[in-house]
């Protein structure tokens, strides 16, 4: 079909039917990460987070359409504000802290390690690790080191 008899038939969507999709996927993104925060921060004393350099991240094509996909900074912002709310921390890292590089099982630092890798294998003691979870329990380790509540 030519794109004016398309046109004609209403085949594609008018702006006003755009503008309303988009304001439905910012509602329920707004409403998914309200429950989130609100489920973390009741379940929680503290949250540790890694400050990420999101503008730098952005750069990187492969990253940049689920970083801005996911809008963490506002889920940082409900995040911050909830935990005052109700009186639990945030407990922050720094973004030079290797937390997906090294083994949280002996602290083998592993540079080999790519955005590519999701699982990857200590070559010193063996431990099998999940990128994410072993970054999540070294930003934990970092962020209690860092508050001296790590051998308490
Ligand atoms: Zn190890």
């Amino acid at each position: 079909m030519c794109m004016l008899k398309a046109y004609k038939y209403r085949m594609y969507p008018t702006k006003q039917q755009i503008a309303k999709l988009h304001e439905k996927i910012a509602n329920q993104r707004n409403d998914f990460q309200h429950k989130l925060t609100s489920r973390l921060i009741s379940e929680n004393q503290a949250i540790a987070l890694e400050t990420l350099t999101v503008s730098g991240m952005l750069k990187n094509h492969k990253l940049a359409q689920s970083i801005s996909d996911v809008s963490w900074s506002s889920f940082v912002t409900k995040l911050e504000y909830k935990a005052e709310w109700y009186g639990k921390s945030i407990l922050r890292i720094g973004q030079f802290e290797p937390s997906t590089k090294i083994c949280n099982v002996c602290g083998y630092h592993n540079k080999n390690i790519t955005l590519a890798d999701r699982k990857w294998k200590c070559p010193d003691c063996g431990a099998s690790h999940d990128r994410d979870v072993n970054a999540a329990i070294n930003i934990k380790k970092f962020a209690l080191n860092k508050q001296n509540l790590i051998g308490i």
